[in-house]
Formats: C-alpha cells, sequence, structure tokens
C-alpha cells in the first residue's frame, strides 16, 4: 500500500512555505528566567523574528556533531567564569527528534525497533548543562540557518532571524540526494510491491527486514553510490545479515538460482571498502560466500514495475540492465546545497572547507566544521565524531580565550571506525585514520586482528555503542576509543580556575547541589541516594558489637574497650595497662583469637624469599611484553616472589592497557551513588593539598 514518506531535508519550496509559518522555537529563553519547557512562550519573545541576536558560540545542526560540541562547550566551565548574563551558547536545528542513525542497520536486521533510536530533540536539551543557578547553559532554538555572512559575522534563518556570533561551529550533516536516483522515491513509497527499501532513513528502515524475510527465491541487489557517504560499511552490513539470515533458513543459493536466492553487491567504488587492509578480508569474505560483485557499478535508475535495476559503467561501458526482486538501495549523497553554494564550502566537493587537523575553517578563523557535513577527508560516521568533537572544542575554546591569537591546541588524525557486521553474532571492527592507516584500539592493546569478525565486538555494536551514544555521546561525556570525557579538561587552563566540577549525569535524573565553602558542585544522584537524603545518621559500631568490653566507671560513665582483631603483640597497645582502668575487671583476651598481624613491610623483596637476579628480572619483563593482559603483577609477583609493585616498576603495563582499564574506572565511577561520589572528590580535592 502507497504511503508518504518525510526525507530528512526539506526543499527550498517548503523552506519557502514555512517561512511565513509562526516561529516554532523550542526552548529558549530572556536570560535571568530559568529555561525550561514550561517557558516556550517566552522564549519567542527572546529570538523574535526579524530581530538580531548575539551568541558567543553559535551551534548549526543538532546531530551526532552538534549535540557533542555543544554539551562539551558548556560542561568545559569556560563560560561560567565570564558574565552570567551573557547568550554563550546557541544550538539551532529545525528537526523536533534527534536520532541514533547507526541503530537503523540493526532495525534493518530486525534486532531492534526503530522507536529505540529516536529522541525528541528537546529532551537532550532539556536536563543537561545546567549552570549553578539552574539555568541551561545552551539555548535552543527550533529553526533552520540558510545562509552565512562570515565576514560580518552572523547567519540568516528560514524564520527570518539574523544571528551574530563570535564563534561558529557548522554540523548541519550531509545531504542525501533521494532524487539522484530515477525511481527510487517512487519504489520506497511503496515498498511491498516494488521490493525496495532502504535503512538508510527513519521512514524506510523498517521496510528492509520484512522484505529480508518474505523473500524466498530470486536475485536480491545491494547497492553503495559512488563518492561520500555516511557510514560506507552500512550498505554491505546490510546485505551480510540478509546473507546469513536467508542462510540460516536454508535459501541462500548462490549457485542454483531454482532453489533460492542469490546475491549481488553493486558499488560505485572500485573495492568493497575504503582502508585497503578490511576491504581485502571483506572482498575474500564476498567470494568465498559466492556473492556477485559489480565495482564501479552506479546504480541511476529503478524501474519498480519491470523491478529492473540500472547502473552506470565506467570507461563509456552501456548501462546496464539488471532484474532484481529485492533491492537495497543507498542513495547517493553529498553536501547540503545550501552550504555548497555558501561562502563556506570548498571549491573542491563542496563540503566546509575545513583545516584537516585541527577543524578549524581554512579561510574564516572563527567558524569550525566537523561530522558528514565537513570537508574532513575520512570517512564519515559517528565515531569519527566521537574523536573529532574535543579537538574542536579545544581549539574553539583556545581561540576565545585568546581573541583568536592563540594558535589551536588539539590535532584530529582521521579517526573513524565502522563496526562491519558480518553475520549475526559477528562484527569486524574497522578502526582506520586518514589514509585509511590502521588504528585499531583492541589490536593495539590486546594484539588482536580486528579484520578477524568476533562475537565481542558484535556486543559493542547492538548494545553498547546506542547505550554509550545516548548516555554518554550527546551529553558531551564521550570520545570513543579514549573512553569517557571530562570536558573540563578542554578549557583553556587560564579559565580553569573557575571551572566548576562535573560528572556525567544519568538520563531524567536533575544533578543536585552541594555547597562547599563557596563554591558549588554538581553530581549525578541515583533514585536510591534521592530516597536517603538527607544522610542517616551511621550506627554506633561500638553499641552493637557482641565482643565489646563496657566498663561502667565510677564516675558514672561507661568506658568501652573493643578486644584487637588478633592477639595482643608489641604491635598492639589497646590492652596495655592503663591507670584508669586500674582495679576494675575485664573479661581477659579469647584464647581462640588468630595470630598477631605481621608488620607491614614495604620492601620489594618478601621476607624470607632473595632478591631477583638480572636475569630473573629480564625474564619477568619477557613474559610482561608478551601478554600484559594474563601476566598481570600480582601473578608475575607470586610466580617470582616479589611484590606486585616491583613488577610494576620492573616491568610497567603498556600504556594502551593503562588506558583502557582507566577507561573502565570511569565507566565504574559513573555508577557510584550520591554520596561515593562526594567522598571520592573530597579525597581527590584533599589528596592535591599533599
Ligand atoms: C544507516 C546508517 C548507518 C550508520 N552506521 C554507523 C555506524 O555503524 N557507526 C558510526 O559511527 N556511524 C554510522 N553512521 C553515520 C552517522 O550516523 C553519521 O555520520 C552522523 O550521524 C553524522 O552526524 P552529523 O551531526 O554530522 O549529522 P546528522 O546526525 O545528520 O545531524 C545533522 C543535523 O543538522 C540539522 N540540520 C539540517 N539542516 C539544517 C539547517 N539548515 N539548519 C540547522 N540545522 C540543520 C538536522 O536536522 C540534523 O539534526 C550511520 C549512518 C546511517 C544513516
Amino acid at each position: 500500500m502507497a504511503r508518504s514518506i518525510t526525507f530528512a531535508v526539506k526543499t527550498s519550496s517548503q523552506r519557502a512555505n514555512a517561512a511565513s509559518a509562526p516561529a516554532p522555537v523550542a526552548l529558549n529563553a530572556p536570560t535571568g528566567v530559568r529555561r525550561s519547557i514550561a517557558t516556550v512562550a517566552d522564549a519567542s519573545a527572546a529570538i523574535g523574528i526579524a530581530r538580531t541576536h548575539s551568541y558567543r558560540v553559535v551551534v548549526v545542526g543538532a546531530g551526532a556533531a552538534g549535540q557533542a560540541v555543544s554539551h562539551q562547550l558548556a560542561l568545559s566551565g569556560f563560560f561560567d567564569a565570564g558574565d552570567s548574563s551573557a547568550q554563550n551558547i546557541l544550538v539551532i536545528d529545525p528537526s523536533e527528534t534527534h536520532d541514533y542513525q547507526p541503530g537503523w542497520t540493526l532495525v534493518g536486521a530486525g534486532l531492534k525497533p526503530k522507536e529505540e533510536f529516536r529522541k525528541p530533540m528537546r529532551e537532550l536539551f532539556a536536563t543537561s548543562s545546567e549552570d549553578a543557578q539552574g539555568q541551561s547553559k545552551i539555548d535552543h532554538l527550533q529553526d533552520a540557518v540558510e545562509s552565512f555572512e562570515p565576514e560580518k559575522n552572523r547567519i540568516e534563518t528560514r524564520d527570518g532571524r539574523t544571528i551574530e556570533y563570535e564563534q561558529l561551529v557548522v554540523c548541519p550533516g550531509i545531504h542525501i540526494n533521494w532524487a539522484g536516483i530515477e525511481g527510487l522515491e517512487e519504489a520506497l513509497r511503496d515498498a511491498k510491491s516494488s521490493g525496495v527499501s532502504s535503512i538508510y532513513s527513519y521512514d524506510t528502515c523498517s521496510d528492509v527486514f520484512p522484505l529480508i524475510t518474505s523473500l524466498d527465491r530470486g536475485r536480491a541487489i545491494f547497492t553503495q553510490p559512488a563518492g561520500f557517504i555516511k557510514c560506507a560499511g552500512a550498505p554491505q552490513k546490510a546485505m551480510w545479515l540478509a546473507l546469513d539470515h536467508w542462510k540460516q533458513r536454508g535459501v541462500f543459493s548462490p549457485s542454483d538460482p531454482s532453489k533460492g536466492v542469490q546475491i549481488t553487491f553493486a558499488t560505485g567504488m572500485p573495492t568493497m571498502f575504503s582502508a585497503p587492509k578490511y576491504s581485502k578480508v571483506l572482498d575474500e569474505m564476498r567470494q568465498e560466500r559466492q556473492v556477485e560483485g559489480l565495482f564501479q557499478h552506479d546504480l541511476v535508475k529503478i524501474d519498480p514495475k519491470r523491478k529492473v535495476a540500472t547502473f552506470n559503467r565506467p570507461d563509456g561501458q552501456s548501462p546496464l540492465e539488471k532484474q532484481y526482486d529485492l533491492l537495497h538501495a543507498t542513495p547517493p549523497m553529498g553536501p547540503l546545497p545550501w552550504i555548497k553554494s555558501s561562502p563556506l564550502a570548498a571549491a573542491e566537493g563542496g563540503f566546509v572547507d575545513v583545516d584537516q587537523a585541527t577543524t578549524q575553517h581554512k579561510k574564516y578563523k572563527n567558524i569550525w566544521s566537523i561530522g558528514d557535513s565537513s570537508s574532513l577527508a575520512t570517512s564519515k560516521t559517528t565515531a569519527a565524531i566521537a574523536s573529532q568533537a574535543p579537538v574542536l572544542v579545544a581549539n574553539l575554546l583556545q581561540a576565545l580565550a585568546s581573541d583568536g591569537k592563540a594558535m589551536s591546541v588539539a590535532a584530529y588524525d582521521g579517526y573513524t571506525s565502522c563496526p562491519l557486521l558480518t553475520e549475526y553474532g559477528k562484527v569486524l571492527l574497522a578502526e582506520f585514520k586518514y589514509g585509511g592507516v590502521p588504528k585499531e584500539t583492541f589490536g593495539n592493546a590486546f594484539g588482536i586482528d580486528q579484520a578477524v569478525p568476533r562475537r565481542a565486538f558484535y556486543y559493542l555494536k547492538k548494545d553498547f555503542f546506542p547505550w554509550v551514544y545516548f548516555n554518554s555521546h550527546v551529553k558531551g561525556t564521550w570520545q570513543g576509543p579514549k573512553g569517557f570525557l571530562n570536558a573540563a579538561k578542554l578549557a583553556p587552563s587560564s579559565a580553569s580556575s573557575a571551572r566548576s566540577i562535573h560528572t556525567a549525569s544519568r538520563p531524567s535524573i536533575s544533578p543536585r547541589r552541594f555547597a562547599f565553602g563557596n563554591q558549588t558542585r554538581t553530581f549525578s544522584s541515583s533514585p536510591a541516594t534521592s530516597r536517603n537524603t538527607p544522610a542517616r545518621r551511621p550506627r554506633d559500631p561500638l553499641a552493637v558489637d557482641r565482643s565489646a568490653m563496657h566498663h561502667r566507671l565510677p564516675t558514672g560513665e561507661t568506658f568501652i574497650v573493643r578486644p584487637p582483631p588478633s592477639a595482643p603483640s608489641p604491635y598492639t597497645s589497646t590492652l596495655t595497662p592503663n591507670p584508669i582502668l586500674d582495679g576494675i575487671a575485664a573479661a581477659p583476651p579469647s584464647p581462640a583469637l588468630p595470630p598477631p598481624i605481621k608488620p607491614r613491610t614495604r620492601s620489594s623483596v618478601l621476607p624470607g624469599s632473595q632478591p631477583l637476579t638480572a636475569q630473573q628480572i629480564l625474564q619477568l619483563q619477557a613474559l610482561r611484553k608478551e601478554d600484559p593482559l594474563k601476566n598481570t603483577a600480582s601473578k608475575l609477583a607470586k610466580q617470582f616472589g616479589c611484590s606486585p609493585t616491583f613488577v610494576r616498576i620492573a616491568a610497567p603495563a603498556p600504556k594502551e592497557i593503562k588506558e583502557l582499564r582507566s577507561s573502565a574506572l570511569d565507566a565504574l565511577r559513573r555508577t557510584w551513588g550520591l554520596r561515593k561520589q562526594v567522598a571520592r572528590t573530597e579525597k581527590a580535592e584533599r589528596r592535591k593539598l599533599w
């Protein structure tokens, strides 16, 4: 049955019509008014139509890139130091919802419902990044930017607003050109009869799996266009999972068309994947699984009635027509037309023209860009954005603090990642930097080859990445392989003295505030700790300890003595004669007590053992280097009869292992309750004074 499909980017005529509609401001308020959904009416007055407004930083687009950048800016503490009435960060985005797009591959594989990956845009700005007075540090305007005037430091919006900025971040994503393939939009409107679907939009991704399950026989074609697309691995992920599904059902029949399904992978690119290391493995997999490969074949036309797809071919060959029963289409993509025609566009390609390392615009030094809309020459993914955002934020804050005079402080190396689902339960985790050079997180740390599909990576893709996206990435506390981010570290050092301490808050739980002296700190809290607030008085252990001896003193007071945990020794003093207790009968120490505790030793050589020889130390270092995960400090200490501290000094763990452990510790910290957070923060502060 035919139905209408809404595509992500509106046409210019739609935008023109929308310009006459009332301004749909989402979440904004005049300075000094607490911003909340209830203050929407005030908000339209604050950023009213046909008025000029000024912000220190304006972020265009609140997708994966805009969310990370705006929240990291807010959490950096940089803006806490200045004038509290200044308008600091404004995010502009016309969309009412925010999607975790990598999840659409899982929807296409029947693994998750698409609703799981969509959140109302307001929710992402509602509880996060409030300052000490409870005001949101980010203003969110539901409007679309239409043009840039970089010489005047201002932008114009669809609804007629003019907004001035000190620094501008441009990340409105990529243009998906559905009309670039003749007949595609028509075919997608009626997936059931056309057999055509695509994981590349929220509306169509849920049509993919039903088509796969309903196919028992015939040719399935999976296409990928020439040129830049977001997540260039996604088209083949859809294919590998479909193949596995048909195989499990016993209907995959590559050599005999009469018995089941055959698969063709038709790509406008010359290889299976951009990074050579993974491309080789994937092509071997394609051949082994008997998938037909059509390289440099660009889908240009679909005839949904005849079920015929037409491909342009290289070297002047005539177009190829191919019959299909199921077609998974990936539309061509490119820069958004209004970006391409703007002064910010690169002459070649039309994306926002930025420096490959600093993410700063090559011509306009107060303009920055990351994500799909930028000219960064790497695979366009959320994983790449997680590494790009802290670089952009650190450099932008440096520019703000120095009025643009200081050099950039951080550099991006092109890191990107693509978890390639090769079957249900297995993922090949491609990670690489500029030039397709592998930069493997787990390969470096554990010495494993990430080109081999693994089960552990599957759970990263299916469960961990979606979780970390909504719980950390969009809140500005995730930086990809480097783990959780403390955005306060991104601010230039001159601003650090005024920073407040933030910890990542959990969804839908408002941060609680505590005053320490004249400072205010924010901590996340759990429902359990909320119930226990204010803190209960701890029980007196002496009053409940059964082994405690109660001495009634002549003065009427009670003197309570708890026996030591072991038999008396020269190191204990509790039971030494005490004049106060003279003449008072106390129970003798129990003969059943364990032997005295051994005195603590700081020596690297355990009592009774010999110092290690040079030969043994070399052997210890070799073992540690061979497998630092298996040969832990405590294991080697036992083996060589020395202390773990000695092992750590003589054969320290590699940097990657330390980083991995510290990321795991960071993750653990986020699960701490309110009291533990407070206690640990206090402890860390005290330690600084030592
Ligand atoms: C099917 C699929 C699978 C993927 N798989 C993976 C994966 O496995 N791993 C991975 O890391 N990445 C993956 N990606 C890629 C990843 O989702 C994108 O790279 C990422 O979302 C890009 O973020 P962005 O912020 O640059 O753009 P987007 O997330 O597209 O956000 C752009 C935002 O800008 C807004 N906007 C548009 N026009 C305007 C305007 N005129 N004014 C203001 N705002 C505007 C939009 O409303 C939108 O909110 C996948 C993508 C798809 C589609």
